[in-house]
């Protein structure tokens, strides 16, 4: 794979960097660069930008053409991705075009895929995922959230949990248990459930922040038809894994990450901190581990472009991706000093930081805080050393 820039390629970035600056408004640039939320922006705004992006056809960048795709690439693409997040763009829902989408196209029945695909490329339909239980996680095999089949509906009882975004979404897709005889992992049925259905409830837990992302969601009585069964009763685990992959090595964190740490950058000019040789040697060190994933996540979608799947690519992206964050958030920190915690001690109230806004200062704390879920969120750091042992290094 050669990964070098070709000189056609920047007409392609000032196409997306032109759109980007006449179309992404302002006022939602403006609030996902103030927001210390890990992964989203406020459904409102996240929408309003997918559609933009949708009128222009970019909306789904990775999904092939007939399903609404723009058919760049791998370099368009990654372009795209670079471009969007140092523009402060709000990223795209997960749940939706990276996640059930994939899946909905592989496994997808001709009506669910003519149902679904189209109003989640125009962001119509807000999605979240249900896998994790409070007594399944890392183990997700061990799932008991039970669905049982009456007639041609399931009935749904039980619970599910850190259900991101949950209280936004208009369908779930979810991990059951219909059968408990064989293996765990042979009882496992994938379905799609409406979020309006009733019997279903959404609890908030707020992050140590007190920033409102996920959910705990309990299930009694719930029905969904068995035409919101993907794939075959029993194949949900076949499933789950697949899309796991697209989870996991989906993101394409470097863009973000590159932004991550120009904002540290910028607070450690600003306040000072920048003239500490330890502070710049920490610094380039981040930088070096960001091209790391700068050239595996084109690795990865090099490979998807060929057809292929992430694999356990998908892994490896994650850990980098989430040390990265942690570590750069964390650089954030020390480069602002105590206006890190000006957010909270100004009880949240619209006062300025004190300091330049371009150092965004201003919740530098809570963005810490909240990014320390990067090593849990998906699959912990310790399950992602599992599968690189396993299938990567075949140990
Ligand atoms: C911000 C955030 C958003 C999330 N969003 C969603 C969502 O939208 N939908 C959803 O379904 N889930 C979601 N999750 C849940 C997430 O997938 C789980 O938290 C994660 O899989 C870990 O499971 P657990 O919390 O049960 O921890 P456990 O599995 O109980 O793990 C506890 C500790 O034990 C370690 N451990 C466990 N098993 C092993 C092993 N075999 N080998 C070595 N170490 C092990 C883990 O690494 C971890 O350190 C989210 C989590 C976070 C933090």
């Amino acid at each position: 794979m050669d990964a070098r820039l070709p000189p056609e390629l920047e007409d392609f970035r000032n196409e997306v960097r032109t759109f980007l600056n006449q179309r992404l408004p302002h006022d939602i640039r403006d609030r996902w660069q103030e927001t210390p939320n890990v992964l989203f922006a406020n459904r409102d705004d996240t929408v309003r930008w997918q559609k933009i992006l949708h009128e222009r056809g970019w909306s789904v960048p990775t999904w092939p053409v007939e399903w609404g795709g723009p058919g760049w690439d791998v370099m368009q693409r990654y372009v795209f991705e670079i471009e969007t997040a140092l523009a402060s763009a709000p990223p795209p829902p997960n749940a939706g075009p990276r996640m059930i989408g994939p899946v909905l196209m592989q496994y997808g029945t001709p009506a669910q895929k003519a149902r679904f695909l189209p109003r989640i490329a125009s962001a119509d339909d807000y999605w979240c995922q249900g896998y994790s239980e409070p007594g399944s996680g890392s183990d997700l095999a061990a799932l008991s959230l039970k669905a049982e089949l009456q007639g041609d509906e399931y009935v749904l009882n039980g619970s599910k949990i850190w259900t991101t975004l949950a209280h936004e979404a208009d369908f779930m897709f979810a991990l059951t248990r219909t059968d408990n005889s064989g293996r765990k992992q042979e009882g496992i049925t994938f379905l799609l459930l409406d979020m309006k259905s009733p019997g279903l409830t959404v609890r908030p837990l707020p992050y140590i922040s007190g920033v409102h992302e996920f959910n705990q969601v309990f299930f009694d009585d719930v029905r969904t038809p068995v035409s919101m069964r993907i794939g075959k009763d029993g194949q949900g685990w076949e499933i789950a894994k697949y899309l796991l992959e697209f989870e996991r090595g989906g993101n394409f964190l470097s863009g973000r990450i590159r932004a991550g740490l120009d904002r540290a950058k910028r607070a450690a000019k600003w306040s000072g901190v920048w003239d500490d040789a330890d502070f710049r040697r920490r610094y380039a060190d981040l930088e070096v581990r960001a091209e790391t994933v700068a050239w595996t996540e084109m690795k990865i979608l090099d490979r998807a472009t060929k057809g292929g799947r992430p694999g356990a690519n998908s892994s490896y992206i994650k850990l980098l991706g989430a040390e990265m964050n942690k570590d750069a958030t964390e650089l954030a920190m020390e480069a602002v000093g105590y206006f890190g915690h000006w957010g909270r001690a100004s009880g949240g109230e619209n006062i300025g930081p004190g300091g330049p806004m371009d150092a965004s200062p201003m919740n530098a704390s809570d963005r810490y805080f909240n990014h320390r879920a990067n090593s849990i969120m998906g699959g912990t750091n310790e399950i992602q050393h599992d599968v690189i042992a396993k299938q990567m290094l075949r140990l």
